[in-house]
């Protein structure tokens, strides 16, 4: 029996397993390693925590995914993988045998140059411990609503801008009026500044019809728990700080033997497999394309789910693979509230109702395949 092994629950992964137990491969034993058992489908995310949807709603059941492609579930945090003898590590104790091996483990806001943001920020990522910290918050606001209530958000990109968004909504409801304060910070001088000109300046118009205030060429560099000190040593005060600055990637991996760039991220080639290793594969934030360049966007991790399964299953039947080309736009539908949103797309940028309706199709159409596995079964 050949051991094939996928570590983290993302969103490629999870399409891949989903193929699996279409059309799985006979002689092969599957293992996915998460630390989580619901992994968070990203394009819902900020719904989910501005109140449109529920939890259920918005998170792929990796139990329920399993049993449907008839693979073993283990729940374990990997913290490292010994190549030498083929052999993934987990923080509780696991040690899986693997022949070869599919990474799928997201990222993480970067947090290492800013003091104290370990301490007292709450990332963005990992997403359950983002949920958890937005429940608190929400109970404590609806004990006191009439107390005044001041968000830290770190980082202006589509993330950061969507997240100030529903939260602004959530605790809009919540609060007697007037006691909200946000304030969204980011480094460069316009908001989205991966993106068009027309999206950062309807973004920006949209956030401060909401009163969010915007600090942009702002550098955060001290953290503490009721204030940030940026770079010019402004202070800026807050109950909760939150992080939503670029991606980055856990240490263990930056020192393991795989090849990665210098921020940490495995190189693969056009064919999804590891640029040193060919028995492994990677997808999603995780990895980064030699041959293109593009954005940590659960958009590309989504469309990498079937072209990983077709090689994972090419790879095991000693087929030839096959390569995968990123497209180089893609459609960016941000939530804006009150049942609106803007669509990005290459230069163009478009706000409508039409396109929330539109977002809400495209989620739900994504996430239907997983929330209703158990009749498939
Ligand atoms: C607030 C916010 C809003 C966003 N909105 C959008 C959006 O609307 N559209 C969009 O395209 N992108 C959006 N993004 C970006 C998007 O979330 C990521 O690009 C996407 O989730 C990447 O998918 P992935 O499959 O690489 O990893 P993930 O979706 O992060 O999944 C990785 C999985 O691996 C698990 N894992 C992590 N480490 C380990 C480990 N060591 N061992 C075992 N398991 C592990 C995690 O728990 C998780 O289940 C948003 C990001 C944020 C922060």
């Amino acid at each position: 029996m050949l051991n094939l092994v996928f570590i983290g629950g993302g969103h490629s992964h999870a399409i891949a397993l989903y193929l699996w137990g279409k059309k799985p491969i006979s002689g092969v034993n599957v293992t996915l390693i998460s630390d989580v058992k619901n992994t968070p489908y990203s394009g819902m995310l900020p719904g989910y925590l501005g109140g449109y949807y529920t939890y259920e709603q918005t998170h792929i059941n990796l139990e329920k995914l399993a049993k449907f492609a008839k693979i073993k579930l283990i729940i374990d945090s990997v913290i490292d993988i010994d190549i030498k003898h083929k052999k993934v590590i987990g923080r509780w104790g696991n040690q899986v045998d693997f022949d070869l091996l599919s990474i799928d483990i997201g990222s993480t806001p970067k947090n290492r140059e800013i003091q104290g943001a370990n301490l007292y920020t709450i990332p963005a990522k990992p997403v359950h411990f983002l949920i958890e910290k937005w429940q608190e918050i929400i109970k404590k606001t609806q004990l006191n609503p009439s107390k005044k209530l001041t968000l830290n958000i770190i980082g202006g990109g589509a993330g950061g801008v969507e997240l100030a968004i529903n939260i602004y909504q959530k605790l809009n409801n919540i609060l007697t009026p007037n006691k909200l304060k946000i304030n969204l910070i980011h480094k460069r001088e316009q908001i989205l500044s991966n993106q068009n000109q027309w999206a950062s300046y309807k973004l920006t118009e949209i956030l401060k019809s909401k009163k969010i205030n915007l600090y942009l060429n702002t550098v955060v560099k001290i953290v503490n728990e009721d204030s940030l000190i940026t770079e010019s040593g402004l202070k800026i005060t807050g109950d909760y700080h939150f992080l939503v600055t670029q991606a980055s990637t856990p240490l263990w991996l930056k020192n393991s033997s795989i090849a990665t760039d210098q921020e940490g991220f495995i190189l693969i080639k056009d064919t999804l497999q590891t640029l040193n290793y060919d028995f492994i594969f990677a997808t999603g934030d995780i990895a980064t394309m030699i041959n293109y360049s593009r954005p940590k966007a659960g958009v590309f991790a989504v469309k990498q789910g079937k072209p990983l399964f077709e090689n994972i299953s090419n790879f095991l039947k000693n087929k030839p693979l096959k390569f995968y080309h990123p497209q180089k736009h893609y459609l960016n539908i941000i939530g804006i509230g009150n049942q609106s949103a803007v669509a990005i797309w290459g230069n163009i940028a478009w706000e409508s109702p039409i396109l929330w309706h539109f977002k809400q199709y495209l989620d739900q159409t994504f996430i239907k395949y997983f929330i209703c596995l158990e009749k498939k079964v």
